[in-house]
């Protein structure tokens, strides 16, 4: 197998050094983290920048006129320019922090779509989405009368793109899609999809989660509307997220939930709301985490997201190859355009099973529906065992990987 010369150049073992929990053992064996699709751990840097926060500089946001204020005040908005840069945002006010993914679009759901929705009206999403890419439009339907539907995939785990856009019509008011699918690794043609939602005059919103961590995001390149990231899939901690919003839109929605930091004056007699972005940001946000996920923007840009992209596939190369020699294995997601993401089952065996004999070798792989029911209903599973990777894992990784498995099979035999 030919690698990209990026990705030969690549020293997984020098990061690797920079995430303190990688060096773990766990029941006697060296720990292999496969599970970064669910959360990734965290490097030196970010687990400082939260520390040195709490030590040195802890105060509320925007609250207080004194240093400690000042400090507080700008490591959290000093978090909303580098998510700005991130994604290439046209501006900082279209950054709206947020505490994940599942925070962004519910923010959408309710500030957005919910006021526009009438009975009849229709948002589109794919088959492959994750829950925080379904339940909330799903909420906000049951409240007007609305209809969610959902664009079929191929059984490789591809978006039939002809039928996506099909079922664009002049009642569908939003449209949504993951940019990679955190059960397939399926990287989705969101460019070409916003092109086909703008000529029919739809917003479309991108799940951005398990992108962010693995590729560069140019958020004005893809041409979307709506883009939500969350933190600790992206070496960050938990409880950080953003939805980035064209400017139009944040302008025209009202705020979702109220309370302090979000007003401009309020009285009993009536309330006037902060401008975008605060005015979607009530109340004591997680501040030292975004000083943590702050940390984590450089650390992942100080590496270059183009050679994480490059290195990383030649892993998930590497792997599928490797997965795919083991006899009675499935692989679920086979789309041209993947990401590091291999969902399995071994023939006979539960992927719960699979799971914990796995984490007895020191394997730490998820097992579950993934927050994708649709998705197995389609696949007709009820779980899967997924291992998900990321730039500090390393091809020997996959190696005893696929040795415990041999063992678990004979086990499970
Ligand atoms: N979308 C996708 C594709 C995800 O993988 C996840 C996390 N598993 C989410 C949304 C939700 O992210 P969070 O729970 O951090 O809000």
């Amino acid at each position: 197998m030919n690698a990209a010369p990026d990705a030969l150049s690549f020293d997984a073992l020098r990061y690797r050094a920079d995430f303190p929990l990688l060096a773990r053992r766990i029941n006697g064996k060296p720990l292999i983290y496969f599970d970064n699709a669910n959360t990734a751990q965290k490097p030196q840097a970010v687990i400082e920048a939260v520390d040195t926060f709490y030590r040195e500089h802890n105060a509320n946001v925007s609250r207080a006129v004194h240093t400690l204020g000042a400090e507080a005040t700008s490591a959290y908005e000093g978090a909303r320019d580098k998510l700005a840069r991130f994604v290439n945002a046209p501006s900082r006010d279209e950054i709206v922090l947020t505490s994940g993914t599942t925070m962004a679009t519910n923010l959408v759901a309710y500030s957005f779509a919910l006021p526009r929705l009438r009975p009849g009206d229709e948002i589109l999403v794919t088959t492959m989405e994750h829950h925080a890419n379904i339940v909330p439009w799903q909420l906000v339907c049951e409240r007007t009368g609305a209809t969610l539907k959902a664009a079929p995939i191929t059984p490789q785990g591809e978006l039939i793109v002809e039928r996506f856009i099909e079922m664009l019509t002049p009642r569908t008011k939003l449209a949504g899609v993951v940019h990679v699918s955190n059960v397939l690794g399926t990287i989705n043609p969101v460019r070409e999809l916003a092109k086909a939602c703008h000529a029919r005059g739809i917003p479309l919103l991108v799940d951005g989660s398990q992108a962010a961590p693995h590729m560069a995001i140019d958020v004005q390149a893809l041409g979307c509307d709506f883009y939500a990231l969350t933190g600790h899939k992206l070496f960050g901690p938990t409880g950080t997220g953003m939805l980035w919003a064209r400017r139009e839109y944040l302008a025209a929605m009202p705020p979702f939930f109220g309370g302090g930091e979000m007003i401009r004056t309020v009285s009993f007699d009536g309330t006037t709301f902060a401008d975008p972005p605060h005015r979607f940001e009530a109340g004591t946000p997680n501040i030292a985490g975004f000083a943590g996920l702050g940390a984590a923007l450089d650390y992942v840009e100080s590496i270059g997201r183009e050679r994480i992209a490059a290195y990383e596939h030649e892993l998930l190369e590497y792997a599928t190859v490797a997965l795919k020699s083991i006899p009675g294995l499935r692989l679920f997601g086979e789309a041209k355009h993947k990401a590091a993401v291999l969902s399995f089952l071994i023939e006979g065996a539960h992927a719960h099973d699979l799971a914990t004999l796995l984490d007895q070798e020191g394997v730490a792989v998820r097992s579950g529906h993934h927050c994708a029911h649709p998705l197995m209903k389609f696949y007709g599973v009820p779980a899967t065992a997924r291992a998900s990777l990321a730039f500090y894992n390393t091809r020997a990784e996959v190696d005893a990987f696929v040795a415990a498995i041999a063992r678990v099979r004979k086990l499970l035999g």
